[in-house]
């Protein structure tokens, strides 16, 4: 039995520290902020195991002058941090390709697939089903064209043999009768299941992982020291813990907090916003629901719905901006009768992005006992709980299921870039 810290209590710390205490150790977890209440609060509650395409994927260099020079409802960028990112750009850019792809693909899907059936075991273990839906994914494209120019998907997908149907506009319709546009094709994911509120999720695991004994500190870890074989934590209330081992979920905050300790993650941030409105009549859409040339994800929630917007390529201190996400809403509006916005402000999460668009997960390379755990970028939720098995097993040194090659902390070590 270990006594460990997990530092960060997003989706991916709680679910670190279900698993980890559920084999047996001492586990604490530490947090200034409430348990799930920074990017994993408004998530669009998608878990599923299609999510197989990378951001940088071949396509993005094709439609890369179109994102620049054209505004996008898709994609938004802060000219000051391209300029000042530039090279973590450039290698962002630099992995669109297609060898690149299929490797992620193949690691997504090993990943999402231990994630989504230890997610339902969860569920079950945490009293969440009330929470949660199924079909819980669907894509929606407008035209023929758009449909076909996502015909590296589908390949992708069957390569990887992800379960989806492709609908007609009179399945859409079926399916959805309250659009009042009409689709020309679909997927839909009937594997997948959707989270109505990805906050009460959150609360659910943690309450889960306190009634098996789990410790929460609320308190800001500032500084850590290894020394006799042990992690010396200093936190900003001035308390001192000593730990066997730390991991890391920090999202966002991973590269600056890690920076401490002398390691130069290679981590931007891909910014999403959400807005919730009211409806003129009663809307039950069971999936969640992406709609492909419009760049947005939107859910009904009993009454409301829930719109969240595509990436804002920016500083993860930079002041919101709204622009983005009242487009989306402007043209969902076509599609919805929407009603009120309930949020007076939209929220603001910003997804953790490696340069390569795989997480971070297991062992530090200049630490002993120290193990990685972020990264998750736009699928956090869905690859969370799959992770923590992961570095549970990594701890305890046991057989990996999966490759966890593609998710090596070392892998940018001794490289020109890093
Ligand atoms: C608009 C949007 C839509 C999305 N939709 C989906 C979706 O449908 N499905 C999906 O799978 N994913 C989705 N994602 C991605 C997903 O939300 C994230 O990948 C995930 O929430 C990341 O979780 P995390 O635990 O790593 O980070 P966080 O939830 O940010 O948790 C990190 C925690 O670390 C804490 N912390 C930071 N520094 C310290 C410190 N020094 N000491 C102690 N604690 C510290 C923070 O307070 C925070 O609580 C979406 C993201 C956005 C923005």
């Amino acid at each position: 039995m270990k006594d460990i810290l997990v530092i960060g209590s997003g989706i991916v710390g709680i679910c670190t520290g279900i698993e980890l205490i559920e084999r047996g150790h001492l586990v604490t977890l530490i947090d200034p902020n409430d348990p799930g209440s920074q990017t994993s609060y408004g998530n669009a509650g998608v878990i599923t195991d299609s999510s197989l395409i990378i951001i940088n994927n071949p396509q993005l260099l094709k439609s890369l002058f179109s994102l620049v020079f054209k505004k996008k409802t898709a994609f938004r960028y802060s000219k000051l941090f391209v300029i000042l990112r530039f090279f973590w750009i450039i290698r962002f850019l630099l992995f669109s390709n297609q060898k690149h792809m299929e490797k992620a693909a193949k690691a997504y899907k090993d990943l999402q697939t231990l994630s989504l059936n230890s997610h339902k075991e969860l569920i079950k273990k945490t009293h969440s089903k009330s929470n949660v839906l199924k079909p819980g994914w669907l894509k929606l494209f407008k035209t023929e064209e758009s449909f076909k120019k996502h015909s590296s998907e589908i390949e992708i997908l069957n390569k990887n043999n992800v379960e989806y149907t492709v609908l007609n506009t009179f399945e859409i319709a079926e399916l959805v009768p309250e659009l009042n546009v009409k689709f020309s094709k679909g997927i839909l994911f009937k594997n997948s299941i959707r989270v109505n509120s990805p906050l009460e999720l959150s609360k659910k695991y943690f309450e889960y992982f306190i009634k098996k004994k789990g410790t929460f500190i609320n308190d800001k870890c500032h500084n850590l020291k290894y020394i006799s074989s042990q992690w010396n934590v200093l936190t900003e209330k001035n308390k001192e813990y000593k730990f066997d081992e730390i991991v890391v979920s920090t999202g966002p905050w991973s590269k600056s907090f890690l920076s401490n300790l002398g390691y130069n993650i290679p981590l931007a941030w891909e910014r999403g916003y959400h807005h919730h409105f009211s409806t003129k009549n009663k809307i039950s859409i069971i999936p969640v629901i992406h709609d492909v040339e419009g760049g947005f994800v939107y859910s009904s929630i009993g009454n409301e719905i829930r719109i969240t917007s595509g990436v804002e390529l920016n500083f993860f201190e930079a002041s919101p901006n709204e622009n983005q996400i009242d487009e989306a809403a402007k043209k969902l509006s076509k599609i919805l009768p929407l009603d009120k916005k309930l949020t007076p402000k939209a929220w603001l999460g910003s997804r953790p992005t490696i340069v390569d668009s795989m997480p971070m997960i297991g062992m530090a390379s200049k630490h002993k006992q120290l193990w990685f755990n972020f990264g998750h970028n736009h699928i956090g939720l869905s690859t969370s709980a799959g992770s923590a098995k992961i570095i549970a097993d990594l701890i305890e040194k046991k057989k990996m299921t999966i490759n966890i090659l593609p998710f090596c902390p070392s892998r940018f070590d001794f490289k020109i870039f890093k």
